[in-house]
């Protein structure tokens, strides 16, 4: 202890950035102050996690400023309970970047913190403190000061450790933090918590549907339609469950994420529990997907690889831009198949040479096991640098593990899917965004609802590094921003293997013949995809189905009054899966079986509509009785391994046709593949959200781009659809990313969509009907419906008007960014809005959401 602190006891205050709901942190607060005592004050340091009392409760959080000004309110401000780590966890850069997103996202700093804090640095758990062995026998206590001696005496009487808590409690000690802290320093004792227990960690609450209750049967339909009616919150755990038991059934859900999920309390969870309506178990969690991923044929040896001129330009623009260390964000607009992916290894490896350190962004880390195969085996081999993939099926014990080698500089790469964006990589000089233009980057479901391309960008800007964002269908936004020149734009217009794009023909729908055919055949495939089929199955090459809808069919409908079978949680329709004969939610996972009368007249003339992938692919064995078809989709890769699986059959000719939703679109390189098929165009079309021709342009162009990636084979695609004149499917066939852009650019301004405007999105949720609706509108009364600035659309139901159990009532901002450039006006209005509102309208049973840059407005 060098230096002794001023004697007055309250000489500091720290600022603590906490994990709050909204009306804690209102008007601009950053966090809560709090004094810190004196025997603290050596070990606080700004981005360290510190143990604060919130009302009874005690939280962590992150301690974002000290000062020595007493806070202005003259309220009692409580002392900081305990300082966690003796070295910050953040550094200022850091916590600068993480207060502008809360900022620009309208939420606490402390839930951004929160999020970028692996779980296992979360204390959600209580510090024990044991005995060293140096502590021995308890002669050293000889040299301590009468109050140290006494904890130390009572923690001896505790074999197996003592929490912190129940310590203070046993030995009245004032500072019990610092003195144990003390006397951690000195060898005796060990405090543990997560931070230091993490590896330990294993084993973890699983929580399942009772057997009784089992998928599909009458008895779990009764139950949940008797808990609808008297117990909505117990419902939506056992909804939680069935959904997980269909998309992961091996994967079953913990305690803690399912009450979460659920958004329910303990107490609900308890009368499940005593109902016998779950089981619960403790057991290991899973180790993580196996790593024998199916590799392309195209395999390409480092030594052969010659950047093409284009490629070479790239590197070369981007790599001066790195040498200047001056912020620079770059579009990397490349055909599909042009070899972005070998810009970027080009630039990892330049940045990772230097010493520095490099985030790649992708959209889903279990959808690119070739991009991550690549990665891995292009930059281990030629620096000895160690790759940090994170994913979320890592661990906790990995996921700590990854997140301290970074930390420490260790590991200097980190590759990952949207939330990777927080991974705390040393002297970062380069972020990568894949696929910028995907839509999982943008967290939707929970707080902090952030964009992890923009959030990449801005995180770029404040360390002077260059941020990379590539794609073949650029985001309009992007693709506006290089325009206007805040991105510098980069171009590949050809193949890297100087494979030709494929030729792309559009099969009308509407034709007499297709029709008749249609009727007669009853058959998903026209005669002209049926022809180009056999052709490839002669001749032995691949052949790609896209239907991005999932289940046998669609909707269950009744001829006689027109009424479309309903989700009872949801306001969207059921859709139906053969195998169990069973309609399923999609949106809540609620299953009942398959109805024989219709629920609202009661005749019997129920007829299946709509496609999904199980309906496609029945017809195609019925067209094609030899071929051997492999579906993918979300109910065949549920399994561990099976996504693997599923691609290394088709990879290797075992299997003729991969048949599959948006999962075939996305990052498949497979030369053998000559003829891609899209079942029907008009799916994502019909979506009603403005943002439906982008998706469709994108979907085709990727899908498309599975086809043709060999020199020696064309590809051919053919794109069914009841809109052949449609811009999106047109420019898609054409392969003119530019025209679309502009067509689309036109619509959006004229509509004030963005990239003009900003769009924020404000849900009110609630499992009533009436007061959901009465606090959307009463929240509405607190500010024009338009403004020089701005235009409100609502407040009224969205297309979803119910969603698991749920009503919501949106209202729909348009900020306009001509009159607002950074989004500072509108940020002051919504947030002097939901203050007045918590003050005089707030209630308990409805959830206000606030998502700013809302990416759908469904
Ligand atoms: P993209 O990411 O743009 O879709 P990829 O980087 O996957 O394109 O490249 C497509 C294929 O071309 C891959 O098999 C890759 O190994 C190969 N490739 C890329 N660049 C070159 C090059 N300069 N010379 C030869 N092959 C290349
Ligand atoms: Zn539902």
């Amino acid at each position: 202890m060098a230096k002794q602190p001023e004697r007055s006891p309250d000489s500091l205050f720290g600022v603590v950035a906490l994990s709050l709901p909204f009306k804690f942190h209102s008007g601009g607060t950053e966090g809560l102050t709090y004094s810190i005592p004196e025997e603290l004050s050596e070990r606080a340091h700004v981005g360290s996690r510190v143990l604060v009392p919130l009302g009874k409760r005690e939280k962590t959080g992150v301690l974002v400023a000290i000062t020595r000004d007493a806070p202005s309110i003259k309220t009692k401000v409580r002392p900081i309970t305990d300082v966690l780590d003796p070295a910050p966890v953040f550094d200022v850069e850091f916590l600068r970047w993480t207060k502008w997103l809360a900022t620009y996202y309208l939420t606490s700093w402390g839930d951004v913190l929160a999020a970028a804090l692996p779980e296992g640095l979360k204390p959600e758990t209580k510090a024990r403190v044991f005995l060293t062995d140096f502590a021995g026998d308890g002669r050293n206590r000889k040299e301590l000061t009468p109050q140290r001696a006494e904890i130390f005496g009572e923690i001896a009487k505790h074999a197996e450790g003592i929490s912190i808590d129940k310590l203070g409690k046993l030995t009245n000690a004032k500072s019990l933090y610092a003195t144990l802290h003390a006397l951690e320093e000195v060898g005796l004792l060990r405090i543990e918590r997560p931070l230091t227990r993490q590896p330990s960690v294993k084993k973890e609450t699983f929580v399942e549907l009772a057997p009784e209750l089992a998928i599909g049967s009458e008895r779990l339909a009764e139950v949940l339609n008797d808990l609808e009616k008297h117990a909505p919150r117990q419902a939506n755990i056992l909804l939680a469950l069935v959904q997980q038991a269909q998309m992961e059934p091996d994967n079953p859900l913990t305690a803690p994420l399912l009450i979460k999920k659920a958004g329910a309390s303990q107490s609900t969870f308890k009368s499940l529990r005593e109902k016998e309506y779950i089981v619960i178990s403790r057991r290991e969690k899973n180790a993580g997907e196996s790593s024998t991923h199916p590799t392309s044929a195209g395999e390409d040896d480092i030594s052969k690889i010659i950047l093409t001129l284009e490629q070479q330009i790239a590197v070369g623009t981007i790599s001066g831009a790195l040498d200047r260390e001056k912020p620079k964000t770059f579009l990397l607009h490349g055909i599909t198949g042009s070899g972005k992916t070998e810009v970027y290894i080009s630039l990892a490896r330049k940045v990772l040479s230097e010493g520095n350190g490099v985030l790649i962004l992708v959209p889903e880390i279990a959808l690119t096991p070739q991009l991550i195969d690549r990665f891995k085996r292009r930059l281990s081999f030629s620096s000895d640098a160690e790759i940090a993939v994170l994913h979320s099926r890592m661990s906790l014990g990995e996921r700590y593990g990854a997140w301290r080698a970074l930390a420490e500089g260790r590991t200097k790469l980190a590759i990952g899917a949207r939330s990777a964006v927080f991974a705390p990589v040393r002297n970062l000089k380069l972020i990568i965004v894949d696929e910028e233009h995907e839509a999982t980057y943008k967290q939707f479901d929970k707080s902090p609802r952030y964009h992890a391309r923009d959030a990449a960008v801005v995180r770029a800007a404040m360390l002077n590094a260059v941020a990379v964002l590539g794609s073949a269908t650029p985001s309009i936004e992007s693709y506006y921003n290089a325009r206007e020149g805040k991105y510098e734009l980069l171009r590949l217009t050809e193949r890297a293997k100087r494979a030709a794009l494929p030729i792309v023909k559009i099969v009308d729908l509407r034709t007499a013949e297709n029709r008749r055919d249609f009727a007669k055949a009853k058959i998903a495939l026209t005669p002209e995809l049926r022809e180009a089929m056999q052709k490839r199955l002669e001749k032995k090459e691949g052949i790609v189905l896209f239907q991005n809808r999932r289940g046998y069919s669609t909707y269950l409908e009744c001829l006689t009054c027109g009424n479309a079978e309903m989700c009872p949680n949801c306001s969207v329709t059921m859709t139906y899966h053969r195998q169990r004969d069973q309609m399923r939610c999609h949106y809540c996972g609620f299953v009942t079986p398959k109805r024989k009368t219709c629920s609202t007249c009661g005749a019997e003339t129920l007829r299946l509509g709509g496609t999904g992938t199980q309906r496609v692919e029945e017809d195609i064995s019925k067209a094609f009785p030899e071929a051997k078809i492999v579906r993918m989709d979300l109910d065949t890769t549920a399994r561990k391994g099976a996504y693997h699986k599923i691609l290394s059959t088709f990879a290797s000719g075992e299997t003729d046709i991969l048949l599959g939703t948006q999962m075939v679109a996305k990052g498949l390189d497979f030369p053998r593949v000559t003829l891609v098929g899209v079942v029907s165009a008009d799916t994502s079309l019909n979506i009603p959200d403005f943002r439906s021709s982008e998706r469709t342009f994108q979907l085709l162009t990727q899908v498309s781009g599975r086809a043709g990636r060999s020199l020696e084979l064309a590809g051919e695609v053919l794109i069914q659809t009841l809109q052949p004149t449609n811009a999106a499917i047109e420019m898609a066939a054409a392969h003119d990313y530019d025209a679309f852009f502009e067509s689309e650019l036109k619509d959006r301004e004229a509509l004030h969509y963005p990239p003009f405007s900003r769009l924020i999105l404000i849900e009110f949720r609630g499992l009533h009907e009436a007061p959901t609706e009465e606090r959307a509108k009463q929240f509405a009364t607190l500010f024009p419906p338009r403004a020089s600035f701005y235009e409100r659309m609502g407040p009224a139901p969205p297309a979803i008007a119910k969603l698991r159990s749920e009503f919501r009532w949106h209202l729909l901002i348009k900020d306009f960014k001509t009159q607002d450039p950074n989004g500072e006006k509108i940020r002051r209005l919504i947030t002097g809005a939901l203050d007045e509102y918590q003050k005089r309208f707030a209630s308990p049973h409805v959830k206000v959401v606030v998502d700013v840059d809302v990416q759908g407005v469904g």
